[in-house]
């Protein structure tokens, strides 16, 4: 990544740990490898039930914690929701928005992804934007095109001060959970692409300042060539942040 670029690594854990006690004991094992050697900023989101909890756990390490997903802002009839300003009341300053299991199990759109990203930012919450084709769209040749519309369509209405508090995470789904890592080369050519979008949406300064995280099976043995690439400056990891040794590594990265 560009030395302008402070690299980001996050970890995802999705609907795990089981346990609240297993979530504090891996946000403190995290956060006792987060040290001032450590070459990026690291966030870790968590299920709503353990994040007060997983605040706690990495106390006053730097290590961020963020949210998931959030519905909306306020508060209100929406039975099941999480809020906004719920996560905030809680510690939290970043959430995920977007990622590709909400849009193909939950069934979000765009449009649901976009009015998320807005609800965040209008908050002064960190939004990490997670984009990225299928495996049948990569088959088609549609990486560029499908990375293009779901930034267009899910940043719209941000404005370029807000894209200071927006990361982007490219994530092929074809490489979620897979093992099947996008090969390092191909994920710069990605993120290229990604970045010159953002050129022409935001201009080049915007578009040099924002970091594009990598996400699809990140582990120790192929973090430190994605990070070697420069427009990769970060990553997404789902997996290996459920394991402290693999994330502690990942984030410690060469
Ligand atoms: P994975 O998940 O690292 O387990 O592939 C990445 C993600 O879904 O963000």
């Amino acid at each position: 990544s560009l030395s302008a670029r402070k690299p980001f690594i996050a970890g995802n854990w999705k609907m795990n740990p089981g346990t609240k006690d297993e979530a504090v004991a891996l946000g403190k094992e995290i956060a006792g490898a987060f040290s001032s050697s450590t070459p990026c900023e690291v966030a870790l989101f968590a299920p709503y039930p353990f994040l007060d909890a997983t605040v706690d756990a990495v106390g006053s390490s730097g290590v961020k914690v963020g949210a998931e997903m959030a519905f909306t802002e306020g508060k209100g009839a929406y039975t099941a929701e999480v809020s906004v300003s719920m996560i905030k009341s809680v510690g939290c300053n970043w959430a995920l928005a977007g990622h590709s299991e909400r849009r193909t199990l939950f069934g979000e759109s765009d449009e649901d992804i976009n009015k998320q990203v807005l609800n965040l930012l209008n908050n002064d919450v960190g939004c990490i934007l997670c984009i990225g084709e299928t495996q049948a769209e990569y088959e088609q040749g549609l990486v560029g095109p499908i990375c293009t519309t779901q930034l267009k369509k899910n940043l719209l209405g941000v404005t370029p001060e807000q894209m200071a508090n927006v990361v982007i995470a490219y994530e092929p789904v074809w490489a979620i959970g897979t093992g099947l890592t996008c090969p390092a080369s191909e994920a710069q050519d990605v993120h290229a692409t990604c970045r010159s979008v953002l050129a022409d949406m935001y201009g080049q300064t915007v578009s040099d300042t924002v970091r594009i995280q990598y996400g699809g099976s990140v582990t120790p043995e192929t973090v430190d060539e994605l990070m070697a690439k420069p427009d990769i400056d970060g990553a997404l990891v789902g997996g290996a942040s459920l394991v402290a040794e693999k994330f502690s590594r990942i984030i410690n990265f060469e």
